[in-house]
């Protein structure tokens, strides 16, 4: 199963991306690849997702329950992933998203941890943010990810608004509440009694996952696992 995964994803990136790499420059990549083999093999994995107990599972301890959480790579300062995702977050570099979701979906799917999912659901971003940038990251990476699990991506079912009040003036608390008051659910039809994997770029704190993690609950019977790209030390 996950050789076939590796075989179809290969042949799927070689459609899609450009020819140099995107890691070193070398055009020594396969055509229409986005990372040569040499840089790809170097991308710090994590093995989080075939873990129980992983470091991302711990940050919801107590917090938000989930099925299973994980991240695929350690994200550090001047590092491959680190200019990857700033590509895909401040340089337009939209394709870097189905790639990263792609690759995520792999590291998913061989932690055999995930297999009952549902439908994918990326952390919205709102609307002036959208406006700006012109694309969700997370909605990259969630096609991503759907092109190799099979699974559909729910792109409204779950929004999120602009902030009434200044984040910066308001202590941890009221923050928080603040944060998970402007995540709304829109169509609990479509997540009620599911297995929703919530996916996002990086998790830091996880504040904000926690916050649109703990709105989807209210939902009936649905059961939540996240994922994301990457994981900050
Ligand atoms: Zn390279």
């Amino acid at each position: 199963m996950i050789k076939r995964l590796h075989t179809y994803a290969r042949d799927f990136l070689h459609l899609f991306f450009p020819h140099y790499c995107e890691g070193c420059g070398s055009d020594a990549v396969e055509e229409k690849q986005l990372l040569c083999l040499q840089c790809l093999a170097q991308l710090p994995q994590t093995g989080f997702f075939g873990v129980q107990g992983n470091p991302v599972e711990k940050t919801f301890y107590g917090r938000l329950p989930v099925n299973a959480a994980g991240a695929a790579y350690y994200f550090t300062d001047d590092s491959l992933v680190h200019h990857l995702v700033i590509q895909l977050k401040y340089h337009g570099n939209s394709h870097v998203g189905t790639y990263l979701g792609m690759l995520t979906a792999l590291e998913l799917s061989a932690g055999g941890r995930f297999d009952t999912i549902d439908c994918i659901v990326p952390l919205p971003l709102n609307e002036k943010k959208l406006q700006k940038r012109g694309y969700n990251q997370a909605a990259l990476i969630a096609e991503g990810m759907s092109q190799l699990l099979g699974k559909p991506v729910l792109l409204k079912a779950v929004t999120r608004d602009v902030f009434t009040e200044s984040q910066t003036t308001k202590n941890r608390v009221s923050r928080w509440q603040s944060m998970r008051d402007v995540f709304r659910v829109e169509d609990a039809g479509a997540l009620a009694n599911k297995h929703v994997l919530l996916v996002d770029d990086i998790i830091t704190t996880g504040a904000t996952l926690e916050a649109c993690g703990t709105v989807m609950q209210q939902v009936p019977g649905l059961s939540l696992s996240i994922a994301t790209v990457a994981w900050t030390i």
